[in-house]
Order: structure tokens, then C-alpha cells, then sequence
């Protein structure tokens, strides 16, 4: 077992939280006359609930963790933050993750003034953990890997990992952004093994809930309540919690999204194959394909011109002449071909 306490910044560890009303008081009552809000109901007249509580059961029960092993954030973008906000200490401590990656743990580093010191993937953007751990140095706090990878698409390999697991003395976060698109099972199944480790994962992109930003961190209860200390109060508003049940009641729609989209990466990467255009489709976990193209630039281009709007990762590291494509619905899917086969 790792100490976590003594990963945590110093003066995180001495800090005194934030009590709001709702904290102090959670009881049932008749009269709420402790928060200044307004008294009369329009829905959303009253604060949410600081810590989710019933949001947090129903993720416990199809996530198999208990619910005070999970935090939720504004997106998982804000979960990214608050750990490096946690664990790194401005101008000393730094992060560690594989290149290339999404592009969030670098900004988030660079805000907290948190070095950042990065390791090539290799040409299949595989993570061999040896090549790794020759960059780490014992001011690194967290590693990060994104699994399945954004912009990659591939699923890191889950031996790598669990050495990473076994030898790394700091935080692990495992991003599992895409994890509902692939067949592994991911390594929320581990926090009870590993204490250092955390699971990022997200409403954003199976569940189809991007626009009401809501992440979830599955870890030891330790990590989770270090979160909840510098959290935001109400950093989930009411109307996102409403949503994510009503989802969470209805995740038979989220399978059948995914069943849909998987079916429409395997049409769309055989066919992307055939087009001249196209040099190489990498294989993907996730719902998008990283597709090299002869000229990437041109064909970003070209598809604009189009009114079609893919991502260019061209000038992103081992992306070179990359295109990011998101997997549409079967109609996007037919207008893309169609101008892409079309191109010169
Ligand atoms: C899309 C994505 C996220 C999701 O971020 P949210 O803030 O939850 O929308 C997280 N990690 C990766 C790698 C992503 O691609």
C-alpha cells in the first residue's frame, strides 16, 4: 500500500474545506432557512446535493465500486485538474504520460505551473513500461494513460500497465474515456488492489451527454475524499444530476448507441481503406479512427470546403499527415465516402 497522505501537497493536506450549508445540515427538515436561497420553488430554487449521493448509488450499481469510491466532476476534464492540483506542487513536482495523448493533462499541468515530461509510444503506439520508467524521476507524482488512447484509438496493453501498477511509488490514472467502445473490461476492477490507482471515466461520449459535463473518478476512498476537499461545493449542477439519472435508468439506449457506432467504425475503416486518398487506417477501440491521408492539410481542407469537419492531428507527435475521424451515424458516414471518394 502506497501512503497517499504523503503524495498529497502539503498545503492540501492543512487545508480546511469549504462547509457549505448543505454539509452542515443534511437531515430531513420542513423550513430551509440556512442557505439564502429563494424560498419559493421554481424546480431549481435550492442547491444541490454537495456530494451527489444518489447520482453517485446508481453509478456504484452498474460500475461495480462502492459509492464512496467515486467522484464526480464537470466533465472528467475537471477531474484531471484537481489531481494535479492535489499531488503536484507548483515548480517542483511533475507528470508523466505516453505521447501522443489527450491533450488536457498538459494544459491542466501548465496551469498548476507543473512540469511535464512526456515518452514516445512506439510506432504502434504501444506502451512498453521499461521504456517508460527511464523518464520517471522521484519528482514525478502522476502518470497518466489514456486507454483507449486518444488520437490513437488502441487500447494500451493491459501487462504494461499493471508493471506500471506494481513499481510506481506515485498516482496512476488510468483515462477510460472511450473504454465503453472497446472489450476490455478496464481497471476499475482494480482499486481495491491498488490504492494509488484511478479511473477516469466519462458521460461524454457513449452515453451521449457531452453537453451536460459530467466525469467520474472511480478510486480508494482516501484519493476520493482528497478530491471532495477541493472540490468546488456545487461543482454538479442540479439539472446535470436530473439528466444522468434519467440516463442511468435508460442505459439500455447507451448499449444500443455503441452496438450501432461499432458496427459503423468496422464499415467505415473497410471502406475509408479502399479510397485512394487514404494511406493506412490505424485499428481502433474507440469511436473514431485515426486515418492517414497522402495530404492530410489538403484533404482538412477539402472536407471543410464540404461542410464536413474532421479533426487534424498532423502536427501531433507519430501523427504525421493524421486525420481524427469520429464514427457519425450511418448518413455522416455515406457523406464523407462520398466526397472522399470524389477527391483527386
Ligand atoms: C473526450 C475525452 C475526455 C472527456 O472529457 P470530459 O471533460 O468528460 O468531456 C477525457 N479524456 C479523454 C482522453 C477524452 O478523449
Amino acid at each position: 500500500m502506497i501512503d497517499i497522505q504523503s503524495l498529497v501537497r502539503k498545503n492540501i493536506r492543512d487545508l480546511k474545506p469549504y462547509s457549505s450549508a448543505r454539509d452542515e445540515f443534511q437531515g430531513k427538515a420542513s423550513v430551509f432557512i440556512d442557505a439564502n436561497e429563494n424560498p419559493y420553488e421554481t424546480g431549481y430554487n435550492r442547491y444541490p446535493d454537495p456530494l451527489q449521493r444518489e447520482l453517485k448509488q446508481k453509478i456504484a450499481e452498474i460500475k461495480s465500486v462502492e459509492p464512496t469510491q467515486i467522484f464526480l466532476g464537470n466533465g472528467s476534464d475537471e477531474a484531471i485538474d484537481l489531481l494535479i492540483r492535489a499531488f503536484c506542487e507548483p515548480g517542483l513536482d511533475n507528470i508523466l504520460y505516453p505521447e501522443p495523448t489527450y491533450g488536457m493533462y498538459k494544459v491542466s499541468a501548465g496551469i498548476n505551473g507543473t512540469e511535464v515530461v512526456t515518452v514516445d509510444l512506439n510506432e504502434d503506439f504501444d506502451l512498453e513500461a521499461s521504456v517508460l520508467f527511464e523518464r520517471v524521476n522521484h519528482l514525478t507524482k502522476i502518470i497518466f494513460l489514456c486507454s483507449p488512447n486518444n488520437p490513437s484509438g488502441n487500447t494500451l496493453d493491459e501487462i504494461e500497465i499493471l508493471d506500471i501498477l506494481r513499481k510506481f511509488r506515485g498516482i496512476v490514472v488510468v483515462d477510460e474515456a472511450y473504454i465503453d467502445f472497446c472489450s476490455s473490461n478496464g481497471f476499475a476492477q482494480y482499486i481495491d488492489q491498488f490504492n494509488n490507482l484511478i479511473i477516469l471515466q466519462t458521460f461524454s461520449k457513449a452515453w451521449g451527454l457531452a453537453g451536460i459535463r459530467l466525469g467520474m473518478a472511480f478510486a480508494n476512498t482516501e484519493i476520493i475524499n482528497v478530491l471532495n476537499r477541493i472540490k468546488p461545493p456545487y461543482n454538479i449542477n442540479a439539472l446535470t444530476q436530473q439528466e444522468a439519472l434519467k440516463s442511468l435508468e435508460n442505459s439500455a439506449q447507451k448499449d444500443k448507441w455503441v452496438e450501432e457506432i461499432l458496427a459503423e467504425r468496422e464499415r467505415l475503416e473497410k471502406a475509408l481503406k479502399d479510397i485512394n486518398v487514404v494511406k493506412r487506417v490505424h485499428p481502433s477501440d474507440a469511436n473514431f479512427l485515426l486515418t492517414v491521408f497522402e495530404d492530410a492539410k489538403g484533404t482538412y481542407d477539402y472536407l471543410v470546403d464540404k461542410e464536413i469537419v474532421v479533426r487534424d492531428r498532423s502536427n501531433v507527435k507519430l501523427c504525421d499527415q493524421c486525420l481524427r475521424i469520429s464514427v457519425g451515424t450511418p448518413e455522416e458516414n455515406d457523406l464523407l465516402l462520398g466526397a472522399l471518394s470524389k477527391m483527386k
